[in-house]
């Protein structure tokens, strides 16, 4: 349906993604939902992580200078080094934005009817409705995540980021199991963000994006109403601007693939010829590190558990070892593993011989875990990650959490506990099976997120 035009003139609708591949993937999916609805689409863009403009060649791309910065690879505090090259994008591309966004309203070829933004590009939306473009914020994390978000100044009045120093009695620490009542099911564990180091920064970035979404015409979020109804009840009581679930987007969107690493399709076939539902696939999404130490438990665990595995083993994933595996490893597993260093996720998921999920919760991770059915084995790492492994455990009751130390023991256990047969894996299974059908609903004909679509749709002509 070509619902974009308004007397005779076509809608254009320009978008700005945060350059990373877990905020790309979902605002090139919007994208591409919005033009199967007619919109015209301009891309602005980082030179950072550029998208591949020729999987897209109906839109107009717009790269934006960044001053070539990139985050300091293989610092093993994400946070730290992300938080600073998000701050960094924001203030580069300010300017540089600013002339290119005028110069193409002034072209005036059709209608510019809103920027949807990442909520966390606080400068350019400032900038955009400088010119007079009205902002939607994208939040490409949960609604819980958003939740918290807002919650963060009162959480923090009231304590939950009184870090102390281990060498400090521990009587004065926080108790990290302790619930966050103001916000269940959250524990302080769950929180984002664990270190004093990155407290700052993150108070930072977390108040910033919620200005960005509270300044906005409106909220995208990517998720649906029967996965997080209380947290999008809360925002759509709280927030004071419109509140459009519309996910999960991969499943709603025809968006050609904006994977900035090249996927290994061969372990599509490896997959294939693989008994159905056997397969653990392995993925600790695109910005995750871990010590090799724990890299080589987290092997000899997958390894001990004697279940056939697809290992997407990115480039960096390990801190400071080269080859990532273990010596032996290759041996101990030969015949019944395959290791890719980036794969087609959504396809693998998808892929009758997969079983089970390991993931580090990314939170489209979560989602496309969600959407394909499987129990999943939580290995959050920073950010969001640990909040969206609390839902995963406690709420939707479809995986386990590997907390503490990794110790192959334990991840052999939890391996078999997911994958094999009676409880708690039946059990888990069964509502995974169940979550995914609900996933499937909201994006049919008249599910909550085609609605939420027309609606954002609607919302969008009238701006
Ligand atoms: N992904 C992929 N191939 C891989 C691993 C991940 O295409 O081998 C995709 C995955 O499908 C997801 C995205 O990368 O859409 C990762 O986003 P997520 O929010 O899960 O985690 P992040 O990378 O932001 O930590």
């Amino acid at each position: 349906m070509d619902s974009s035009t308004d007397g005779g003139r076509r809608r254009r609708v320009l978008f700005f993604p945060l350059p990373y591949q877990g905020h790309i993937n979902p605002m090139f999916q919007l994208a591409g939902l919005l033009h199967a609805r007619g919109f015209a689409i301009t891309v602005f863009h980082t030179c950072f992580n550029a998208p591949d403009a020729s999987q897209y060649p109906a839109y107009e791309f717009v790269p934006v200078p960044d001053d070539g910065g990139a985050p300091a690879a293989g610092d093993p505090d994400t946070v730290r080094t992300t938080v600073g090259h998000i701050r960094a994008a924001n203030q580069a591309c300010e300017a540089p934005f600013r002339e290119r966004l005028a110069s193409l309203l002034e072209r005036r070829e059709e209608d510019v009817a809103c920027l949807v933004v990442d909520a966390h590009l606080l400068r350019l939306s400032d900038v955009a409705r400088g010119l007079g473009v009205p902002t939607l914020a994208l939040r490409t994390g949960s609604a819980a995540c958003f939740r918290c978000f807002t919650a963060f100044p009162e959480l923090c009045d009231k304590g939950y980021y009184n870090y102390q120093p281990p060498q400090v009695s521990s009587s004065s620490q926080l108790d990290l199991d302790a619930p966050v009542t103001e916000l269940p099911p959250y524990r302080v564990r769950d929180l984002p963000c664990a270190s004093p180091a990155t407290h700052g920064v993150l108070q930072d970035l977390i108040s910033r994006s919620v200005t960005a979404v509270k300044t906005s015409s409106g909220l995208i979020i990517n998720t649906f109403d029967a996965l997080e109804p209380d947290d999008l009840a809360s925002l759509r009581r709280d927030l004071g601007v419109p509140v459009f679930a519309v996910g999960p987007l991969h499943r709603l969107s025809p968006a050609a693939s904006s994977s900035l690493l090249r996927q290994d399709r061969a372990c599509l076939h490896w997959l294939d010829a693989q008994a159905p539902a056997s397969v653990l696939y392995v993925s600790f999404g695109s910005l995750a590190s871990m010590p090799a130490a724990d890299l080589a438990e987290a092997a000899w665990g997958i390894a001990g558990s004697g279940r056939p595995f697809l290992w997407a083993l990115r480039p960096g994933l390990a801190l400071g070892a080269s080859p990532a595996l273990p010596d032996g490893f290759e041996a101990a597993t030969r015949g019944r593993g395959a290791v890719v260093s980036w794969a087609p996720q959504e396809e693998v998921l998808a892929h009758p011989a997969v079983g089970g999920f390991w993931t580090h919760c990314g939170w489209n991770s979560t989602l496309e875990g969600v959407c394909a059915g499987l129990p999943m084995l939580c290995r959050p790492c920073f950010g969001d990650q640990m909040g969206n492994a609390r839902y995963v455990e406690h709420v939707w009751r479809v995986g386990v959490t590997l907390e503490g130390e990794l110790e192959r023991g334990k991840v052999e256990t939890a391996i078999s506990a997911l994958m094999g047969a009676g409880e708690p894996g039946d059990g888990l299974r069964r509502r995974a099976r169940e979550l995914g059908s609900r996933a499937a609903e909201c994006v049919a004909v008249a599910g909550s997120s085609c609605i939420s679509v027309d609606k954002l749709v609607h919302h969008i002509l009238s701006l």
